[in-house]
């Protein structure tokens, strides 16, 4: 109606992005018509190169070029302890402070019966089928601290406690009801340090 056609349709694509209102779209279509078209065309095949080049790893579920990926493929990790996280980016959020030497497992979420995710939902079975390889002797679960994140880990808790795997869960003092990757890298380090067997 007030746009090009295909540039409404390219407002209509940005909209569907998360975070993105439609005056944000409209800036962000205006500043792309504004670019050399070799500059957009970089921009198209980036973002469908990061889409058609990634996919899960089948050991940990992190987002990756490579299965397995990068972290489950070293040596100099430690594989006997493994992080639980919801999603890659709490995962990118522990690996920048540096300090964690273990492996991961990436949920895909966490329980919340509010939302129709029960635990079959989230990544658990593979997380139990890992846990009976015998190799694991350490579980810290790093799920965000909200609701939904402490429920999750009060399930995997009790759903590892018979397998005899020490269960910790990382220190409070992290901002409840918040996101764990919005963490700052210190307050993250100090609830890593500050962990206990749940
Ligand atoms: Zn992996």
């Amino acid at each position: 109606m007030y746009y090009p056609e295909p540039v409404g349709r390219l407002i209509g694509e940005l909209t569907k992005l998360p975070g993105i209102g439609p005056r944000s779209a409209q800036r962000l279509a205006f500043y792309i018509l504004e670019q050399p078209v070799t500059a957009i065309e970089q921009l198209a095949r980036s973002i469908v190169e990061a889409r058609q080049k990634t996919r899960y790893c089948s050991t940990c579920w992190n987002i990756t070029a490579a299965d397995p990926c990068p972290i489950c493929a070293s040596s100099y990790r430690d594989h006997s302890t493994v992080c639980v996280v919801q999603d890659p980016r709490d995962l990118i959020a522990m690996e920048k402070t540096r300090e964690y030497k273990g492996v991961y497992h990436v949920l895909g979420g966490a329980i919340s019966p509010m939302d129709g995710i029960g635990p079959d939902d989230i990544r658990l079975k593979e997380l139990l089928a890992r846990l009976q390889q015998g190799e694991i002797k350490e579980l810290i679960l790093a799920t965000d601290p909200n609701v939904e994140g402490e429920a999750t880990a009060m399930y995997i808790a009790k759903l590892v406690k018979p397998l005899g795997i020490k269960v910790t869960r990382i220190a409070h003092g992290l901002p409840v009801g918040g996101d764990l990757d919005y963490v700052d890298e210190v307050t993250l380090i100090k609830a890593l340090e500050g962990r206990r067997e749940m």
